[in-house]
């Protein structure tokens, strides 16, 4: 599934479900969104498939970069426990 995309939307559907699966799901506390960790999510699937070293390496790197390219919400960079849009404004109350 993830070789094979297929549509934004489908791609962002089975992200979260993998999230789901491997652990790396959070929700935003203010708005419920399902919220994937993305570095979570690459290591437990590096795991899971028992890469290790230089391939290891890669295959997180590469999943990584899917996830944040792709439409799913990865969470605030300051604060993972909050979409980015909730992070901003948090930030902008202080
Ligand atoms: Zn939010």
């Amino acid at each position: 599934m993830l070789e094979n995309p297929g549509k934004d939307e489908d791609f962002s559907h089975e992200l979260i479900r993998l999230a789901d699966i491997f652990n790396a799901l959070g929700k935003c506390w203010v708005c419920n969104t399902d919220i994937v960790r993305s570095d979570a999510l690459a290591a437990a699937i590096v795991d899971h498939y028992g890469l290790e070293g230089d391939e290891a390496d890669e295959a997180s790197e590469a999943l990584e970069r899917a996830i944040s390219d792709s439409d799913v919400e990865v969470g605030d960079w300051e604060d993972p426990s909050v979409c980015s849009y909730h992070g901003n404004v948090i930030r902008r109350d202080d």
